[in-house]
């Protein structure tokens, strides 16, 4: 995912040896053009049995597998606005004040590094779910009787929120 040319004056870029990683070097503007991973967001809904929200992707990459809902921040948003968001766009519902899980990375993937806040939030068993384009289906799970998850990241922040819980008892 190295960039060919430069984002800002379009001239071909070389590689070049800085810090010691091979970077894209626009001369022109004498500038290395960084590259750093995508922020993206995912949620750990959960109702008051315990059991965890997951959806089925429609889109690559994963398409037909399940995960927790989430997807990119865009620009202008803070990462909680993008988990709103993201739960209104993906499966038609509300939150509010989701809360800081923690943060993991998939790197190397389809969009290649992507860092990942993972949030948490509990909503009420009987809401209404409206899948969007990007899902083909969302229910509630089981912790213990449920599908595996597609990206590595989200089963670990799902064993963030088992932990955590387990610890409170
Ligand atoms: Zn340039």
């Amino acid at each position: 995912m190295k960039y060919l040319y430069c984002y800002h004056c379009g001239t071909k870029t070389i590689s070049k040896t800085i810090d010691g990683r091979q970077r894209s070097y626009c001369e022109r503007c004498n500038l290395p053009l960084y590259e750093n991973p995508v922020p993206s967001v995912a949620v750990v809904i959960t109702n008051k049995p315990g059991q965890v929200l997951l959806v089925r992707r429609n889109v690559e990459p994963g398409i037909g597998e399940w995960c927790l809902p989430g997807g990119f921040i865009e620009i202008g948003e803070t990462p909680q606005q993008a988990a709103v968001r993201e739960l209104k766009e993906e499966i038609g519902i509300n939150i509010n004040d989701p809360q800081l899980l923690g943060i993991g990375s998939h790197l190397n993937g389809y969009y290649g590094d992507v860092l990942i806040i993972g949030f948490h939030v509990e909503i009420d068993a009987d809401v209404k779910m409206i899948p969007g384009d990007d899902v083909s289906e969302a229910g509630f799970f089981s912790i213990n009787d449920r599908p595996k998850l597609v990206f590595r990241v989200h089963e670990d922040f799902l064993a963030t929120w088992v932990k955590r819980q387990e610890n409170q008892v």
